[in-house]
């Protein structure tokens, strides 16, 4: 591989307002620039919304901008986040499963509500959906809310006492299923990356029936890199990589300055690692 594929600094998991983000798709590129970041993607939750706005700003500062989006999905009746990266944005097997997984969510916020009045909390449904506005309703606007009104300290608290997976246990089965969405996808131009993997409750045994059913249905890489991962999740999720013939992505997963997400462009890169690069072949 050329040096320069891999000591370029990439970041190919972010996020805006669009979805859960904190900054506008300019502001993040802007972000990205400072960073000196020289491959960029926006992924936000569900959505291509954001795409025009951020490549025409990249385009501004020279910044090279691939399409991506963040797509929710099950495995094993345990929620999972896949990137699609480098798509055409009119291609129309994308753009169904985006549609549907929008329908979903607000669909699931009406039932996330009624579990939090089960829990003696008011209706918040509508403020959600006035807060999310034209970004993808989610999670994270629950949880302004509850801060917002006083219920907990902060967002990780929401998550803790009253938004967490295990909490919303009723709520199994909502997204659709991995291997729908990625043989839907298998073929059509694009990669198609597994997000965060170390941020499942799964084994590493269980962890690798992932990986092969993810290969086997048509998927293309994993992210060896999301955020402050430890350096000895990196090394594994590496090895991972190869066994599984699976490319590296890697990615800030940035969502904004406050919380646990890293700066945009920041994290550990993987100059010394003999992995495949999922965007060896783009530019
Ligand atoms: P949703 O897309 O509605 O399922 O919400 C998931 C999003 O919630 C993730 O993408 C994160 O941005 C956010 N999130 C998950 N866990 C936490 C946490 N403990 N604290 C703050 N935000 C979180
Ligand atoms: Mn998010
Ligand atoms: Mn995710
Ligand atoms: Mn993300």
């Amino acid at each position: 591989m050329p040096e320069a594929a891999r000591y370029r600094k990439v970041d190919l998991h972010t996020h805006s307002t669009r979805s859960d983000g904190h900054f506008s798709p300019s502001e993040l590129v802007d972000l990205a620039v400072e960073q000196n970041v020289s491959l960029f993607a926006l992924t936000d939750h569900d959505t291509l919304d954001g795409l025009p706005e951020a490549r025409l700003r990249a385009a501004e500062h020279g910044l090279s901008f691939i399409n991506g989006v963040e797509l929710s999905t099950q495995w094993n009746g345990i929620p999972l986040h896949m990137v699609a990266l480098n798509f055409s944005a009119d291609n129309s097997a994308l753009l169904s499963i985006v549609k549907g997984n929008q329908v979903i969510r607000l669909d699931r916020a009406r039932r996330i509500a009624d579990l939090l009045m089960k829990q003696g909390l008011p209706d918040l449904f509508d403020e959600a959906v006035a807060l999310a506005g034209d970004s993808q309703l989610g999670r994270p606007h629950f949880a302004a809310l509850l801060v917002e009104k006083g219920f907990v300290k902060d967002a990780n608290k929401a998550f803790d006492r009253y938004l967490g997976n295990k909490k919303l246990g009723q709520l199994r089965d909502v997204w659709p299923e991995l291997e729908q969405v990625l043989t839907a996808l298998a073929g059509q131009n694009m990669a198609l990356v597994l997000a965060h993997p170390k941020r499942y409750p799964l084994t590493v045994t269980k962890l690798k029936r992932l990986l092969s059913d993810f290969k086997k249905w048509g998927g293309t890489g994993i992210e060896i890199v999301s955020g402050n991962e430890r350096p000895d999740s990196v090394r594994l999720l590496e090895r991972l990589s190869r066994a599984f013939d699976l490319k590296a992505s890697v990615g800030s997963d940035y969502h904004g300055p406050f919380g646990p997400w890293m700066q945009v462009g920041k994290f550990t890169q993987i100059h010394e690692s003999e992995v495949d690069l999922v965007w060896q072949a783009w530019s």
